[in-house]
């Protein structure tokens, strides 16, 4: 399998390996509802012009109520505060014999401090120092950038107003290398993508999967 291995690509085989099949092999494309994802995006996008100095003076008068507290929660925060260096940053690193990458919200620095920053309009991981998102993104700034003095993780989360920082250390490195690579490597020898039915009632593709649980009536 020749592909850059996303997080979001690593947690859909980890959550069911006939999803990734469907998915990302298949690639059978489902549509979603815009609503519950909405907001989250508004404010991705919201971020991304503002760091790029593009006038948002008119996408800030089309905010609700709600969206506006959210902005107003982000642009106070400290990181974000922080001298922006790429915003909507695609990064890539090579792992072994894989390619992991994704794209960061924004990459802020302080002197030799380097901060990955995501926004989080809903819930933060709840094992954040080893989600995939963090393992992945700090591996490829690490290859990115040479010369630091240190390099972390930063969960934005502008609902209940709180910051959750992961500091990147070669003992890190390690685990997230072993983690990452062992995951890759089951991914690509899969040649069954056993279906993982816990997640079935949640899941996009339960109307067209032949093996998804069916509810009682
Ligand atoms: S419906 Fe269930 S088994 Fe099928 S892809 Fe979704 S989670 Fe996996």
């Amino acid at each position: 399998m020749l592909t850059i291995f996303s997080p979001n690509m690593l947690k859909t085989y980890q959550t069911c390996p006939q999803k990734f099949f469907l998915q990302y092999i298949k690639r059978v494309n489902i549509p979603r509802l815009t609503t519950p994802f909405e907001k989250g995006k508004k404010i991705h996008a919201l971020a991304n012009y503002y760091l790029q100095k593009t006038d948002i003076s008119r996408i800030e008068n089309a905010l609700t109520i709600e969206e506006a507290q959210i902005w107003k929660t982000l642009q106070q925060n400290t990181f974000f505060q922080m001298k922006c260096i790429k915003s909507e940053f695609q990064l890539s690193c090579k792992l072994s014999d894989f390619w992991i990458g994704g794209r960061l919200d924004a990459l802020m620095q302080e002197g030799g401090k380097y901060y990955i920053l995501d926004y989080k309009t809903g819930s933060t991981p709840k094992n954040p120092q080893y989600d995939i998102q963090t393992m992945v993104y700090l591996l490829c700034l690490d290859c990115y950038i040479k010369d630091y003095e240190s390099i972390s993780f930063v969960y934005l989360n502008l609902k209940h107003k709180n910051n959750t920082l992961i500091t990147f250390n070669e003992e890190l490195k390690l685990q997230y290398q072993k983690a990452l690579t062992e995951l890759c490597s089951k991914i690509n020898n899969d040649k069954t993508y056993m279906p993982n039915t816990q997640n079935c009632s949640s899941c996009e593709y339960k109307t067209l999967c032949k093996h998804t649980i069916k509810q009682p009536l």
